[in-house]
């Protein structure tokens, strides 16, 4: 799960993602950064994305984080990201790696709520507090088994503890646009040149149709 990986994937001469170096010594002197990427791939998915030991450990969530404790969220880990990648925002060109759209959906800090971090990984059970614009509290990461069709050993199950911060309501549909830019997908791709009508599919489809000039309207402002 290296930062080998990370730039054995992709093409720097292409892609505007930053190049993967490890920054280290930062843990002590500020807060660890968290970010969730929104990222229209070839399928939806949200990337977890916690700052550890100069890089950004990563987990891809199918269907983004819950604030429900009942919900569990699948959470396949992934190789390490830079640390550069916690300000990343725009397109990935297609037939690149991840070619798509990505979103800085939420970002903030978050701290350890075990004694030893390397040690909660090993063991599958890391448990932390987000203190993101729209992730807080308390949360866990948990390994489980092997699901049907993912490599073992890298899944894991993303649940929210039960605090203050805990609900029902569904916050990647309520919370749909970037912390960063306040834009929706489509807006970042149209933005960056990106695939529209691929991004757009990420979006909520009542927000985009609010988007749309309505006729209706305007003949009722007569
Ligand atoms: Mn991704």
């Amino acid at each position: 799960m290296s930062l080998r990986e990370y730039n054995r994937k992709r093409h720097f001469g292409v892609t505007p993602e930053p190049r993967g170096k490890k920054k280290l010594g930062r843990e002590q002197r500020r807060a660890l950064a968290f970010v969730v990427h929104k990222h229209q791939a070839s399928r939806l998915h949200y990337d977890l994305r916690l700052e550890w030991r100069g890089e950004l450990l990563s987990w891809a969530i199918p269907k983004g984080p819950s604030l429900n404790p009942s919900v569990k969220r699948l959470a396949m880990q992934v190789e390490a990201h830079p640390l550069d990648y916690a300000s990343f925002e725009g397109t990935i060109p297609e037939g690149e790696y991840g070619g798509g759209t990505v979103m800085l959906w939420d970002q903030g800090t978050w701290m350890p709520e075990i004694e030893n971090v390397r040690d909660a990984l090993q063991a599958g059970d890391l448990k932390f507090a987000l203190n993101g614009k729209k992730l807080k509290g308390s949360w866990v990461l948990v390994r489980t088994r092997a699901l049907r069709g993912a490599e073992s050993g890298n899944a894991w199950l993303l649940i929210k503890h039960r605090d203050h911060y805990a609900s029902r309501a569904e916050v990647t549909r309520t919370m749909p646009y970037s912390v960063a830019t306040r834009r929706l997908l489509a807006s970042i791709a149209r933005d960056e040149g990106g695939n529209v009508e691929k991004a757009a599919a990420g979006d909520p489809k009542k927000l985009m149709r609010s988007l749309q000039p309505k006729p209706r309207d305007r003949a009722a402002g007569r």
